[in-house]
């Protein structure tokens, strides 16, 4: 079997385009623009790069990106406050403080700082507790994203063995809770899971989210499977010869070994390409939801969970 390639940048594209139609609606009957605050605090190259693209993406959609890019050593007290002042701008409908943060910040105290409705990455510990229980919340971006492209290849998930390799908040979690909610049949794996080949072996749906490069081969999976990538891992590619400084030539992989896989399942997300759009394209979506329920107007119609 060869697997259906599922095109994670066109999906993300049409994602944006839809984003940008309901913009464009919410503006001409209420006049009111959506806006989204990203607060970056320091100069990680990585976050910087991810800071200025979801920027860039706001703003072609139609809806507000407020910047705010603070020193490394910035206090708590500091960030928190700006937190606060953002909490209570009605021009602001979703807030995202880009992550990591300098080891002196305590991560879990500025996102529960975060008003739960402007909450637009899901991570605030009341939509994660809406999530767990089934009730309507903010979704974390990334899971999101792997939902609609499984919902759109599968139509109905109802009844699929779902195995969910990761257990972390930002990705594996969430991404068992959304696919429970679609009534699969969900494990989830993680380092200390004992048979590991075996268990993927009997899912209908793989979605690997890991971080160690290519680390599911082929042989793990069920013929006619989905199989979504969310690594994202830089390995040296030799084959691409040397840089200027001559050092080895990188390319991105994901967590799943793609040719072996794609040889196997039916479905699969590539990377780059797969996951990753999908990501900024959800957070997008999550701005237009905040702003819809925060003023009660209709919410956009397939673009969340
Ligand atoms: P994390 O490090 O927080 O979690 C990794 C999980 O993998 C852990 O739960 C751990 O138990 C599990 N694990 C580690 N070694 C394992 C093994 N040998 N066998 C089975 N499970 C093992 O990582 P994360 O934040 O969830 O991210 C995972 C990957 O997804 C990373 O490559 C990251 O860059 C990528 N990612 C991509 C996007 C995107 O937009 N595409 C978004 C978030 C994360």
């Amino acid at each position: 079997m060869t697997a259906k390639i599922i095109d994670g940048k066109a999906f993300a594209a049409d994602v944006r385009a839809r984003v940008a139609k309901h913009v464009a609606r919410v503006k001409d009957e209420s006049g009111i623009t959506p806006g989204l605050a990203v607060v970056l605090v320091g100069e990680d190259p990585a976050s910087q790069v991810y800071v200025r693209s979801k920027g860039t993406m706001t703003v072609e959609t139609g809806m507000n990106s407020y910047e705010h890019k603070l020193n490394a050593d910035t206090a708590e007290a500091d960030l928190l406050a700006l937190i606060d002042k953002l909490n209570g701008d009605p021009a602001v409908h979703g807030i995202l403080v880009q992550l990591p943060l300098p080891g002196h910040l305590n991560e879990d105290l500025v996102i529960n700082s975060i008003d739960p409705a402007k909450d637009v990455d899901g991570f605030h510990i009341s939509n994660v507790g809406l999530l767990g229980t089934g009730q309507k919340s903010m979704v974390p971006c990334t899971p999101l994203g792997c939902l609609m492209m499984l919902r759109d290849h599968h139509g109905s998930l109802s009844g699929l063995d779902a195995v969910v390799i990761g257990r972390s908040n930002i990705v594996g979690k969430p991404m068992a809770q959304l696919l429970i909610k679609d009534s699969c049949t969900v494990t989830v794996a993680h380092s200390r899971t004992k048979d590991l080949p075996g268990t993927v072996r009997r899912a209908d749906i793989v979605v690997a989210a890991v971080g160690r490069p290519q680390m599911v081969p082929g042989d793990w999976i069920k013929p006619g499977a989905t199989v979504i990538d969310v690594g994202i891992n830089r390995i040296e590619a030799p084959e691409r010869g040397t840089k200027e400084d001559g050092s080895v030539k990188t390319r991105l992989v994901g967590d799943v070994d793609f040719d072996s896989c794609a040889a196997v399942a039916g479905a699969i997300t590539p990377v780059p390409g797969g996951v990753g759009p999908m990501t900024i394209a959800c957070l997008l979506a999550n701005t237009l939801t905040a702003c819809c329920r925060a003023n009660g107007l209709e919410e956009p119609q397939g673009l969340t969970a």
